[in-house]
């Protein structure tokens, strides 16, 4: 009995942090043991995320899996209305629909897991994945090692000065750092500082 309520019941798992964190790894994971237990599984990635490999799934550790490029979140939906799981992985290279797609999915019952990087280049939330998260049932937030200092990282180094937000690469122009070591670009620290500046004006007009 508790078997079939459970499958009547759809959630969103998110997958997220810095590159080299493991979450493609953790991803196609859970999305094997899903595929043991002969659940129907369908998997996605942007059509932008051409690294390694066209129609797999494949983290740095060149553990891979089957998966479907598509162009936008609404294919996703298109093409998973059979799938008792739906794996999605890159999720930060889709625009904010796919929050929406993700809880239609849900809704109709469907585990959804998706992974993606929470932050950009600059340290900054990216989207839809901070969106992703306040949706999401389950959080799992994966973390590196620093290159510089061993420790926990949580942010993605850059290492060429390319303004752009999507610069797709690997290795030869991304590290893993931590809060010490991470060095945002010179535009990003002004705005921290302005905004830190804010927030105390803020304090003081409300006393
Ligand atoms: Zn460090």
């Amino acid at each position: 009995m508790l078997s079939i309520v459970h499958r009547n019941i759809g959630w969103i798992e998110v997958i997220c942090g810095s590159m080299f964190s493991g979450k493609s790894e953790e991803l196609i994971r859970r999305l094997r043991r899903a595929i043991i237990a002969r659940q129907k599984v369908a998997i996605f990635k942007p059509k932008i995320d051409t690294r390694f490999s066209d129609d797999h799934i494949v983290s740095h550790s060149e553990l891979k899996i089957p998966s479907k490029v598509v162009e936008s979140a609404w294919d996703i939906l298109e093409q998973s209305l059979e799938a008792q799981v739906v794996g999605i992985d890159e999720a930060q290279f889709f625009n904010n629909d796919l929050v929406l797609v993700c809880q239609k999915l849900a809704n109709m019952g469907k585990r959804v897991i998706v992974a993606g990087l929470d932050q950009d280049y600059r340290g900054e939330p990216f989207d839809p994945i901070p969106q992703m998260l306040a949706v999401a049932e389950y959080i799992t937030k994966t973390h590196a090692i620093c290159v510089i200092c061993g420790n926990p990282a949580n942010y993605t180094q850059r290492k060429t000065p390319n303004k752009e937000r999507v610069v797709v690469g690997a290795a030869d122009i991304y590290e893993a750092r931590c809060r010490n070591c991470f060095e945002p670009p010179e535009e990003s620290k002004k705005e921290i500082k302005l905004s830190a500046g804010n927030r105390g004006k803020a304090q003081e007009t409300s006393k």
